[in-house]
């Protein structure tokens, strides 16, 4: 057997072996083809056909050496998933034998057969195909005996179909403008500003029998019953508590599936909630950070199943316990290694450092209803404002030492903790923000973090591409009014330092309502962030609208992310999974209780009943007044159940209500004012039912089941 430093010894190069990355790109591809490629990759350039065709060949090569037999064009439709269709590599010749064949046009281009993809009216029934195209800045990998090419995925007419081209498309305008601003401060050398982006995952691991004894859970991936456990988080026990032995193994298996996939899998360790985790991977490229959360998610969901432990990445898989987010941690640096987000150790450094803040400040608040809609999902409301998560109230917490710098910028006043003398950007040296000092606030929905924000509101079951390209977009909208800005003030004849101080003191003023350090999840805050005209919107149904707003369709085409019908697909598809998620749990609701609970509910309840007639019978309690306990027990539950029956009997009814109205807004708005309303009310009576019934004739495993016997 493998011993633990046999595996430590093989890490180094057990990691990214099933990539066809970097090394892999160098040792099998003739030296000026490895140059050629590497340009495009860096640059997006298109691949000349006859390029292609080497790299395809070598690429197939390098697969089929570790054991492929398939490639597919892997993409991210708006599903928020991914997809594949696998083709293998024979191909038929002469005497009916085969070869292993993968030509250039079979990397670059695709069609798959995706016409069952969301398209939200994209693709008409007359141009039903889509295309997948290559994308060479994410590198190839292999998994299940497949190579893999990560693709972007357009509709005959161009426009897209997934959630990888607009995020291309994002980084592409924020390092447009970002190089803008750079410029003005003098910085030539700088090629390139990437976002970076570590996305921190939650999840649950329960017991894989305990899971498929639960409808709920496998159909809709959270429990839609289940009453109070004796014991919840509340002696806050389990956050960075001693891992169990089986999590343990599944979180080495985990890791070692990840490393050879070259996804930084860093830091595991057990979160607020019983049998909840969290794994955070060492921050990279946007892309590709996007493209390895995908496949963490996908591959913690297999490795779960090897170790009979079902993975859960729904938002609020029980409630009552804490739900499971995404924190997503970005940044921007320079291609010469300089994080934007970094306060530097000169004057000039840190008025850079403050525009880029001052940057995102007015991204925030200027596009705060777009950040709300890129998290939006019917699991992820369950989630939001729940005490536990950020509010569905977007605000930025900067902490004490930064707001105060920022207080004295606005204010041209003194800042005393630092210096007697005028706060001036660009004139002072500013501290450097340690994380411990930044991270306190742990309620908000978007916090600086010493060098990076960290966006907490994105769920755990969500693609992160989607907060992304909000987030980029928006800062880039700032980006390039500040470019335009301190162009024409220099074009003015004023000096580079007097221009951004006028600029950072007018963001500060116009934006600081965005700024809050206190409590988020106090309903004072919530009072206060409606005083202060912050948008509310609890629900995706609320949130979905601002899709259209002309503010937000005119960001969107100025910087060429989403064109109209695209952003309109995407409002589309977005309802539409809303309603039909609600819908799913609706019926299953409906499927469980008349199916299994009432029927546990009547079986009892008959017991009950049964022994009061057979104690009567023998006499027990002849004469006197006594009324057995069975009895009382018989009528509370009987009661319950009725209560429980007419909920139900109104869910059924609106549900069928709910089919006859076709305008999709509509639709999402009776599901969220008639539906999820009276599950809460179907549920609320089917856990009293299931506090007052004997556990052996309970169709289901309890939470306490589910959370603390893993
Ligand atoms: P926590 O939020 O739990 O305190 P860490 O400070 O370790 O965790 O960081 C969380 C995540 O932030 C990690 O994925 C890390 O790689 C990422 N991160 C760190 N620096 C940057 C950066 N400059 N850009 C993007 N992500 C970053
Ligand atoms: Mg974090």
């Amino acid at each position: 057997m493998e011993t633990k430093t046999d595996l430590s010894r093989r890490i180094p190069e057990m990691f990214g072996s099933m990539v066809f990355g970097e090394e892999a790109m160098k040792n099998r591809l003739p030296a000026d083809v490895y140059q050629i490629l590497k340009r495009t990759m860096e640059n997006g350039r298109r691949l000349d056909p006859e390029i292609a065709d080497i790299v395809a060949t070598a690429m197939k090569d390098w697969a089929i050496e570790k054991g492929a037999t398939h490639f597919t064009h892997w993409f991210q439709p708006m599903t928020g998933i991914t997809a594949e269709k696998h083709d293998s590599f024979i191909h038929p010749v002469e005497g009916g034998r085969i070869i292993m064949e993968f030509s250039g046009k079979e990397l670059v281009k695709g069609e798959p057969d995706a016409s069952s993809l969301p398209s939200g009216g994209i693709r008409s029934t007359f141009e039903a195909r889509g295309y997948t195209a290559w994308d060479p800045s994410a590198y190839a990998f292999l998994k299940d005996n497949t190579l893999c090419i990560p693709t972007v995925f357009f509709s005959f007419g161009g426009a897209a179909l997934d959630k990888k081209t607009p995020l291309l498309r994002s980084v592409e305008a924020i390092n447009r403008q970002a190089l803008r601003i750079l410029k003005i401060f003098g910085n030539e050398t700088a090629q390139r500003v990437n976002v970076t982006v570590g996305a921190e995952q939650e999840y649950f691991l329960i017991s894989r029998k305990k899971y498929y004894m639960r409808p709920d859970l496998v159909i809709c991936g959270r429990t839609l019953f289940g009453a109070k456990p004796p014991k919840g988080q509340e002696m806050e026990d389990h956050y960075f508590g001693t891992i169990k032995p089986k999590v343990a193994a599944f979180m080495a298996d985990l890791d070692e599936e990840l490393w050879k996939l070259g996804i930084l899998a860093k830091t595991e360790h057990n979160e607020a909630a019983p049998a909840q985790h969290e794994l955070a991977p060492v921050f990279t490229n946007v892309n590709s950070a996007t493209d390895q959360n995908q496949l963490t998610m996908e591959i913690m969901k297999k490795v779960a199943r090897r170790h009979d432990l079902a993975c859960l990445l729904h938002e609020k898989p029980f409630a009552g316990v804490n739900g499971s987010g995404k924190h997503n941690n970005w940044s921007l640096s320079t291609d010469t290694g300089i994080n934007l987000l970094e306060p530097g150790d000169s004057p000039q450094e840190n008025a850079q450092f403050l525009l880029f803040l001052a940057a995102v400040i007015q991204a925030v608040d200027d596009y705060q209803d777009l950040l709300r809609v890129s998290v939006a999902g019917a699991g992820n409301d369950h989630r939001l404002g729940g005490n536990e998560a950020p509010p569905a109230i977007v605000s930025m917490f900067l902490g004490e030492e930064l707001t105060g710098i920022l207080d004295t910028i606005e204010k041209g006043e003194d800042y005393q903790k630092h210096d007697r003398k005028m706060m001036r950007v660009g004139v002072h040296i500013l501290p450097r923000f340690a994380q411990d000092t930044t991270d306190r606030n742990r309620t908000s929905p978007f916090a600086f973090t010493g060098n990076k924000f960290e966006f907490r509101m994105p769920g755990a079951g969500q693609s992160i591409a989607g907060p992304n390209v909000i987030l980029n977009t928006a800062v880039a909208e700032s980006l390039s009014r500040f470019a335009d800005q301190l162009g024409e003030a220099l074009a003015e004849g004023k000096n580079l330092e007097d221009a951004l101080d006028d600029l950072i003191r007018q963001v500060i003023r116009d934006h600081k309502r965005i700024l809050f350090n206190g409590n988020n999840y106090s309903e004072e805050w919530r009072e206060e962030a409606g005083r202060r005209g912050l948008a509310d919107l609890p629900t995706t149904a609320d949130a979905m609208e601002a899709y259209l707003a002309p503010k937000n369709v005119a960001l969107f085409a100025k910087h060429g992310i989403f064109s109209e019908v695209e952003l309109h697909s995407r409002y589309e598809i977005s309802l539409e999974s809303y309603v039909k998620t609600i819908n799913m749990e609706a019926s299953t609701m409906l499927d469980m209780a008349y199916k299994e609970i009432l029927p546990a509910v009547t079986r009892y309840v008959n017991e009950l009943c049964q022994t009061v007639l057979h104690k009567q019978a023998v006499g027990l309690g002849a004469g006197g007044a006594i009324r057995f306990h069975e009895q009382a027990q018989a009528a509370e539950l009987s009661e319950e159940s009725e209560n429980c029956y007419e909920a139900l009997k109104e869910l059924e009814d609106n549900l069928k209500k709910a089919q006859s109205i076709t305008n999709i807004r509509d639709k999402a708005i009776f599901f969220k004012e008639k539906i999820n309303p009276v599950m809460d009310k179907v549920r609320i009576y089917a856990d009293e039912c299931e506090r007052l019934t004997a556990e052996d004739l309970w169709p289901y495993p309890t939470y306490s089941k589910l959370l603390f016997y893993v």
